[in-house]
């Protein structure tokens, strides 16, 4: 007879696969137009976990490389994309081509954009008024990302310019590897897996959102017995919107005391005033949430409760793509983030 198994902690999770779109010139190939590649090394740490589509729009609408600069410039309320060099306006080429790419992308859960790009760059690319001209008169985004964003803004679409900040960083490996999730639990197309990604996410919800949470847990709780493509769907709207920023602190320190909760019964009064010394520096901006995520899930080991082990919170992605250090603009650090 083996021997029981015992409760294991968030290092053993496995996780589906991602389906993450990037620009190419992100450490893939030297197609930009000065014939270099970027240098990104979360495009190297994430390439076990994740099945990457890399492109081109550039190159795809026969740009070659090297090649001459193009540059967003302002025509009205309207962005084209030009050449100056040649006095080419590319811009229903690479719409044309945004469009076709994107119709024939099937599934997908995230963007990996290269920032400042006046195609593929998601905002903040400058918009001059003139082809020839030096002077930005507004920003936005690239042709490319502007297509992206109309059909995907809801999802993980970021540019690598802004995941270097730890905290934009973990959201986005959160929302990216939930939304792998939820597109196997789609895949099975019933109810029971929905509920159990529900049950899972719950205190990590809970941080974001106990109104959507709320919300969330009617909608799969399903009352009026509807198909479950239509609770899907309705699920997976509400989903996208409570993870659409990251989550204030003072309601992660709430998901916090409420999980130490489960224990309170089992521990002593040391190791409570720990605790409550350890959200007090958190709180202070002294220690990383991921300090206290995992005194937590030493206690669900402890005490065998795998509900709490099962949370989500404790590895919203796998754990080699977690970082040790806060950049020093987010509260948390670790496998946790918040503002
Ligand atoms: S930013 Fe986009 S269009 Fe420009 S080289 Fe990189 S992948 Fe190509």
């Amino acid at each position: 007879m083996s021997a029981p198994t015992a409760p294991t902690g968030a290092a053993t999770r496995e996780f589906p696969k991602p389906i993450l779109v990037i620009s190419e010139c992100l450490e893939f190939e030297p197609c930009r137009y000065d014939g270099a590649r970027i240098r990104f090394d979360l495009v190297k740490a994430v390439a076990p976990h994740v099945e990457y589509r890399p492109v081109c729009p550039e190159v795809q609408v026969g740009l070659g490389v090297p090649r001459d600069v193009i540059r967003l410039v302002a025509s009205g309320d309207r962005n084209l994309l030009v050449q100056p060099a040649t006095g080419r306006d590319l811009t229903g080429d690479m719409e044309g081509f945004a469009a076709r790419h994107l119709d024939g992308l099937g599934e997908v859960d995230g963007f990996i954009l290269k920032s400042r790009s006046p195609s593929c760059g998601p905002g903040h690319v400058k918009v001059f008024d003139q082809a020839e001209s030096r002077h930005v008169i507004r920003r936005g985004a690239g042709v490319f990302a502007d297509a992206v964003l109309e059909r995907y803004g809801d999802l993980a679409v970021e540019d690598e310019g802004r995941l270097r900040n730890h905290r934009i960083r973990e959201h986005f490996l959160t929302k990216l590897f939930a939304l792998a999730r939820l597109r196997d639990v789609a895949q099975g197309g019933r109810m029971a897996p929905l509920v159990r990604f529900h049950s899972a996410y719950k205190f990590l919800l809970l941080a974001y959102s106990e109104r959507d949470l709320r919300q969330l847990g009617r909608i799969v709780a399903n009352p009026g017995r509807e198909r479950f493509e239509a609770v899907f769907a309705e699920y997976r709207s509400g989903f996208l919107r409570a993870l659409g920023d990251t989550p204030r602190y003072t309601s992660v320190i709430n998901v916090f005391q409420h999980i130490s909760g489960f224990f309170r019964k089992g521990l002593s009064g040391g190791e409570r005033a720990h605790f409550a010394e350890l959200l007090g520096r958190y709180r202070e901006g002294q220690l990383p949430a991921s300090a206290i995520a995992s005194l937590l899930e030493s206690w669900a080991v402890r005490f065998g409760s795998t509900y709490i082990l099962d949370q989500a919170l404790f590895a919203p992605f796998p754990e080699a793509l977690a970082t040790p250090a806060d950049s020093g603009k987010g509260r948390a650090a670790g496998r946790f983030v918040a503002r």
